[in-house]
C-alpha cells in the first residue's frame, strides 16, 4: 500500500518521504472479506515494510482453516507466530479479522467496541520544519476548523523549537497546543524548552514523549516540574508498560495507537489506564483511511478518549478507499459505517 503525501512527514527521530504501508485481505470460508492495514513507521520505532510483508506472508501457510470467530485466540495465535515481532502486522491481521466478523454480522465496528459514541475531536499535526513552515501550517489549520494543534519537535535543539512555537502563536494566538516530542529529546533540553515557553507566555495543553522511552523518571519529573500534562506514547507498547507507567506516575495521558502491538494489547492498555484513571489519546502511524478509520472506530466506540490524533488521512495525496471516517473541519465521524470499518479498495466498490 504505497500512497504519495503532500509533503514529507517529519518527525524528532526521521522523515517519512512517502507511506510504505500494507494491504491485507482475509477471506472467511463463506466469502466474507475483511480489509486490515499496517503502518509501520521506520522513524517512530524501527518497523519497515518489509518486516510487515514478511510476517504477513508467513501468515499464508498456517492461516488457512484457522477458527477466527474468537478474535482473541486468532490475535495470541498470530503475535507467537511472528506477530510480536512487528505490531504494524499484528494491527493489520486483526483488524481484517475483526472487520470480515463484523461485516457478516451487519455491525458497525464503533458499536463492536462499546457504540458508546460516533465522534472524535482530532488535532492537527505540524511536521518537523523551518519556523516560517510551521507558522504556515498552523495557519492553515486553523482556518481548516481545527481546535487543537499538534506540533513534532525535538531533534534540532529547544532553541529551534522554541522559535517555531512562537512563530505558531504569533501566527494563530493563543491555539491548545500538543507538543511531541518522539522520545527526541534530553532532559536538559526539556529543561530549557519549559523555561523558554514559560518566558514566552506559551502554556501547552499536553506534553507528549519528550524523553526516551525508558525514562519513566524523567517524564514524571517534567510534568512535576512544568506543571503541565505528559502523555506517554513511545513508553507504553504492552499492558506491562502501561502498569509501570501507571505505578511510576509518569504521565496523565497514555497515547494509545493499533499500530503498536495491535487491537487485542491496545484493549489492555485502555483497561490499565482506565483502572489507574489516566487519560486517553488515541493517535497513529502514518495511515491510510483503512487504518485510522479502525482507530476512530475503537476510540468513540469505547468512549473517554480526551485526545485524538487521527490526522493522517489528510497528508496523503491519494485515497484508494472508499468509505470509512469522515472529516468535518476537527471533528470525525464514523456514523456513516454499517459494517466492519466500511473501507473497502476503490476499485472494488463500496
Ligand atoms: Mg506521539
Amino acid at each position: 500500500l504505497n500512497l504519495a503525501l503532500h509533503a514529507p512527514f517529519g518527525i524528532a527521530g526521521g522523515v517519512q518521504a512517502k507511506v510504505e504501508n500494507v494491504l491485507l485481505t482475509v477471506e472467511f470460508d463463506d466469502g466474507t472479506i475483511g480489509y486490515g492495514e499496517a503502518a509501520p513507521l521506520p522513524a517512530y520505532n524501527g518497523e519497515t515494510q518489509a518486516q510487515a510483508l514478511t510476517v504477513l506472508d508467513g501468515a499464508r501457510a498456517w492461516l488457512p482453516g484457522l477458527q477466527l470467530d474468537d478474535w482473541r485466540a486468532a490475535a495470541t495465535e498470530f503475535r507467537h507466530r511472528g506477530g510480536a515481532t512487528c505490531g504494524s502486522a499484528q494491527c493489520a491481521f486483526e483488524t481484517a479479522v475483526l472487520d470480515a466478523l463484523a461485516r457478516r454480522r451487519g455491525e458497525p465496528l464503533w458499536r463492536f467496541f462499546g457504540g458508546a459514541g460516533v465522534t472524535l475531536e482530532t488535532d492537527m499535526t505540524i511536521t518537523t520544519g523551518t519556523p516560517e513552515a510551521a507558522a504556515e501550517a498552523a495557519r492553515t489549520i486553523v482556518a481548516r476548523g481545527f481546535r487543537m494543534v499538534k506540533v513534532k519537535i525535538g531533534g534540532a535543539g529547544p532553541r529551534h523549537d522554541l522559535a517555531r512555537l512562537q512563530a505558531i502563536v504569533e501566527a494563530v494566538g493563543d491555539v491548545p497546543l500538543i507538543l511531541d516530542g518522539n522520545a527526541g529529546l534530553t532532559r536538559a533540553e526539556a529543561d530549557d524548552l519549559v523555561r523558554g515557553l514559560k518566558d514566552s507566555g506559551i502554556a501547552p495543553t499536553l506534553l507528549e514523549q519528550w524523553l526516551p522511552k525508558e525514562d519513566l523518571v524523567g517524564l514524571h519529573d517534567l510534568a512535576e516540574h512544568s506543571g503541565w500534562a505528559v502523555a506517554a506514547d513511545e513508553s507504553v507498547v504492552t499492558r506491562e508498560d502501561a502498569l509501570q507507567v501507571a505505578h511510576g506516575q509518569a504521565a496523565q495521558v497514555i497515547n494509545v495507537k493499533l499500530m503498536k502491538a495491535g487491537i487485542a494489547v491496545a484493549l489492555d492498555v485502555v483497561e490499565v489506564a482506565r483502572t489507574a484513571g489516566l487519560g486517553l489519546m488515541i493517535g497513529g502511524n502514518v495511515e491510510s483511511v483503512l487504518g485510522m478509520t479502525t482507530s476512530a472506530c475503537l476510540a468513540a466506540g469505547l468512549g473517554g478518549f480526551s485526545h485524538a490524533d487521527l490526522d493522517t488521512p489528510l497528508f496523503l495525496a491519494e485515497n484508494p478507499f472508499v468509505g470509512g471516517l469522515r472529516y468535518d473541519g476537527g471533528t470525525v465521524s464514523v456514523a456513516d459505517i454499517t459494517a466492519g470499518h466500511g473501507v473497502s479498495p476503490r476499485a472494488e466498490g463500496p
